[in-house]
């Protein structure tokens, strides 16, 4: 088995899994932390992740993890510029982009993987059939 050093407590531990850079007591911890704020921020929705964390007794950093991971959400307008957009920098609540980069992101990779079209007078008014596609397949000439 893998050893690796916790990313937190600095402790050596063995894991399977190469993502799982967190030893179990960290993790427990994180969990428990994690369970505490989601539930904190549930009830006091508009709560910033200062004072998430200061109430919490967890460090911001972590609760940045979380939303950066989206496995914790805040309300609208509560963590103004404590993450950004990293395509453009613009405050963001969860995640790691935007929705407008989110947005752009799908449609360029779109684009990217999307063969080049056949200008217009080249494509075909119709569907072909399934013979005339058979035919083509087999490269027969008419
Ligand atoms: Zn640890
Ligand atoms: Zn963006």
């Amino acid at each position: 088995m893998p050893v690796l050093n916790c990313r937190k407590c600095n402790k050596i531990f063995s894991t399977l899994a190469g993502f799982n850079t967190v030893c179990p007591e960290c993790r427990k911890k994180d969990e428990e932390d994690f369970k505490r704020v989601k539930s904190f921020v549930w009830d006091h929705p508009g709560v910033t992740v200062d004072e998430a964390a200061e109430i919490c007794n967890v460090s911001p950093k972590d609760i940045k993890e979380w939303l950066r991971e989206e496995r914790l959400s805040l309300a609208d307008g509560s963590v103004a510029d404590f993450l950004t957009c990293d395509r453009c920098g613009k405050p963001i609540l969860k995640g790691r982009f935007c929705e407008k980069c989110k947005a752009d992101m799908v449609t360029d990779l779109k684009h990217a993987t999307e063969k080049p079209k056949m200008s217009g007078a080249l494509v075909t008014p119709r569907e072909p059939g399934e013979d005339e596609k058979m035919r083509f397949l087999g490269r027969e000439k008419r």
